[in-house]
């Protein structure tokens, strides 16, 4: 294919830049600009890199066609890093014919010369932008193959199906109904665990919200700074002090959160504040995960009541602060007790949180959205094979024929598809 070269590397000062290079012809056209030839593939040169615009002492790979990421001829370019002396040799091949590389283009042209699978290059850009080790591995699980493996082993079950079934409409006597129902629940909950991992992937790769609410004074800001671990919100003896909202992001456990502190919710005749207010309840609205904070020295009063109950109780968890000065007759029957002050506490909210997102263990592998919708499509199709099973087992065959059409474009893509612009588009450029 046209050769197309891009920056491998972030923009910016470091000791090195890489420029990648791929296509026809990419030795030669690089050579007309060195002082001596590549003779090796895969072999590390140093040369004088020069033309009208730049020149720069760089080290040169070149990968000989089909042994190199793209499965095309490639160069590889360390030249010094400054962003400059990157920009002017990529100028430099631009001028001799070369294009930029779009976003993912190398992944993408990895993938038509069946270097990988489609699941395996999402994973290329997963891996690359995982914030965490738990993502680390299971973009790298991904990435050997081991969703391309679970897939196939999905895709020969719905095969196996579809001869039985098969086999049940020509000989009904000889194929016991029941076998095939069990085959089909088998594959529903294989299609259930990888939807269900792709779920803890997506909360692990995105993070969630979390709000902490409650009424002024309790703590909400003392508890942000003890989850965040510094001096961010104002801490204040002055209820109300938090107008609007703070908001910080951090990693708790394995979960990456964007901890948003809220005006002390409370009735009021202060515009001021009654607007405040009226934004906490927004943000609460829109928060995956809600903190009801009170006071547990004091105790769960009314007023507590009285504003949880403005809240959605699924997603909350209550939390009883002051803990270090002691505990009010009445208290909320499931509240987890802290004390910010003291951060004592803070480790069983955490545990808290893991567990109303689900997450329990770490995910084995990634799913990307497009595969998730397949995923997703493929269960539909299983659920209504089993419904119509007993019915008409030629209906239940078209099912599973959607089924297998879903698995197989969840590997191979869809030739319809315009896959550089739907699965590529959001990889960074170089890649
Ligand atoms: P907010 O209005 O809910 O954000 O409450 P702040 O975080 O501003 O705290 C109000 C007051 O309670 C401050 O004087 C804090 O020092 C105090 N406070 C917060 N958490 C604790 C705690 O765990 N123990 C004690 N003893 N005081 C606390
Ligand atoms: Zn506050």
């Amino acid at each position: 294919m046209e050769p197309i070269v891009a920056l491998a590397t972030p923009w910016g000062v470091g000791a090195l830049h890489v420029i990648r290079i791929s296509g026809d012809a990419s030795k030669n056209t690089v050579e007309a600009f060195l002082d001596k030839p590549l003779q090796k593939p895969r072999h590390a040169s140093l040369r004088y890199f020069s033309s009208e615009k730049v020149e720069d002492q760089v080290v040169a790979i070149w990968y000989s066609e089909p042994h190199s990421y793209t499965g095309e001829e490639m160069v590889e370019i360390m030249c010094h890093g400054n962003p400059a002396i990157a920009e002017l040799i990529i100028e430099t091949l631009l001028d001799a014919g070369m294009k930029p590389a779009q976003p993912g283009e190398f992944t993408f042209r990895a993938f038509l010369n069946g270097k990988m699978d489609l699941t395996q290059a999402e994973a290329v850009n997963d891996l690359i932008l995982a914030r965490s080790t738990e993502l680390l591995k299971a973009g790298e699980n991904t990435l050997k193959g081991k969703l391309s493996d679970r897939i196939a082993s999905l895709r020969n079950k719905v095969l196996n199906v579809l001869a039985f079934l098969q086999a049940a409409m020509d000989f009904p006597e000889d194929v016991e109904e029941s076998s095939i129902e069990e085959q089909l629940r088998e594959i529903l909950v294989e299609t259930e665990d990888l939807i269900e991992s792709a779920k803890t992937a997506e909360i692990l790769r995105k993070g969630i919200s979390l709000v902490i609410a409650g009424r002024p004074n309790v703590g909400k800001s003392s508890l942000m700074n003890a989850l965040v671990g510094m001096e961010r919100s104002i801490v204040s003896q002055i209820p109300g002090t938090t107008r609007d909202y703070i908001e910080q992001y951090t990693v708790l456990g394995k979960i990456p959160v964007n901890v948003v502190d809220t005006a002390g919710l409370r009735h009021t005749d202060d515009p001021i504040e009654q607007e405040g207010v009226k934004l906490a309840l927004r943000r609460i609205e829109e928060a995956d995960l809600v903190i009801f904070l009170y006071d547990a020295s004091t105790g769960w009063t009314d007023e507590d009541k009285q504003m949880f109950n403005l809240i959605q109780e699924e997603k909350t968890i209550v939390v009883g602060n002051k803990i270090d000065k002691g505990k009010g007759n009445e208290q909320h029957p499931k509240a987890y007790f802290v004390s910010a002050k003291e951060k004592t506490g803070i480790d069983r909210i955490i545990e808290a949180i893991h567990q109303l997102m689900n997450i329990t263990e770490p995910p084995k592998l990634l799913v990307s959205q497009r595969q998730m919708g397949l995923l997703e499509k493929t269960l539909g199709d299983v659920h209504d094979a089993l419904e119509h099973l007993s019915v008409y087992a030629e209906v239940a065959a078209d099912d599973l024929f959607s089924a297998l059409r879903n698995l197989t474009t969840l590997i191979d893509g869809d030739v319809e598809e315009d896959l550089l612009s739907t699965v590529f588009s959001n990889f960074c450029i170089g890649k």
